[in-house]
């Protein structure tokens, strides 16, 4: 299909059935969009955030609007160690016995800045939650996703991702990684396994982080997360089964 386009892409209404799905940073912004619109298409969601009452407030609108009881995963990525993995994973299968879907959404910006500035501390920490949380949870979650008949893994990437831009620093070099983590993966189960590895660049996107990264522009200048889901959906559903080690954007 050369000439498809993922921005134009009309889901079916039932896309979804009977698929779980776990969204990273699902308790806000582009995240929380993201679950919504999942369950809305009839996923199951395990909403994985740090912050309880906004994972409440998610979980609540999915039921409210209908969609599948969906579960919640308070973990925060940047102390979590071994145990809240293996935790996760443990009751992952226990509930439903493997994992449709990935989508690894949860990040920080951390310090705008020039490299030469940048917070040793600082760094680690947006280069941990942003990259090495996503590569830890991938390989502990790697036997549940093995277990679905068409699973697919979701990266989130972003311009600075793609070329590097003054003053992004650890953002930046975090998201070259995850673009690297995602390709990597791809390479390793192209033949083998039914599972499917790519990256998605949502743009500039009415969020918290938006906001705190840009302050002087108006918020009316970018599209809300629920106007960029068409990407995302066609990524996680079955029409894109055999697309693996792309780099997608939503605008
Ligand atoms: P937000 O800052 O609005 O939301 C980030 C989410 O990640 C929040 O739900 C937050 O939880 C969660 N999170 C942050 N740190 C942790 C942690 N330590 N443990 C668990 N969860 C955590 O960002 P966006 O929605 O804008 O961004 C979503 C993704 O899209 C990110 O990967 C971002 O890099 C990417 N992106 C966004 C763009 C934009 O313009 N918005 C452009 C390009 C890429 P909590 O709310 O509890 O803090």
């Amino acid at each position: 299909m050369p000439d498809f386009d993922p921005r134009l892409y009309q889901p079916a209404r039932q896309l979804l059935a009977g698929r779980v799905i776990l969204v990273t940073g699902a308790g806000s912004g582009i995240g929380a969009a993201a679950a919504r619109a999942f369950a809305a298409h009839g996923a199951t969601l395990i909403l994985l955030g740090r912050t309880t009452r906004k994972l409440e407030a998610v979980h609540d609108e999915i039921l409210a609007a209908g969609g599948p009881q969906p579960a919640i995963a308070v973990i925060d990525l940047a102390r979590a160690q071994g145990p809240a993995y293996f935790d996760l994973a443990a009751q992952l299968r226990a509930n439903y016995g493997r994992l449709d879907g990935l989508l690894h959404n949860a990040a920080i910006l951390g310090e705008r800045t020039p490299i030469e500035h940048n917070d040793v501390g600082a760094w680690q920490q947006v280069l941990h939650v942003n990259l090495t949380a996503a590569f830890v949870l991938t390989r502990e979650l790697m036997p549940l996703l093995r277990a679905s008949a068409d699973a697919s893994v979701i990266f989130t990437s972003s311009g600075v991702g793609r070329r590097g831009r003054a003053y992004w620093g650890a953002y930046a070099v975090s998201k070259f990684g995850i673009e690297g983590l995602a390709q990597v993966l791809a390479d390793e189960t192209r033949d083998a396994t039914r599972i499917r590895f790519n990256c998605i660049n949502p743009g500039g996107t009415r969020t918290a982080m938006r906001r705190s990264a840009y302050p002087a522009e108006l918020p009316e200048a970018r599209p809300e997360p629920a106007a960029i889901m068409a990407p995302y959906l066609y990524l996680m559903g079955p029409d894109s089964t055999g697309v693996t080690g792309q780099s997608i954007d939503c605008q």
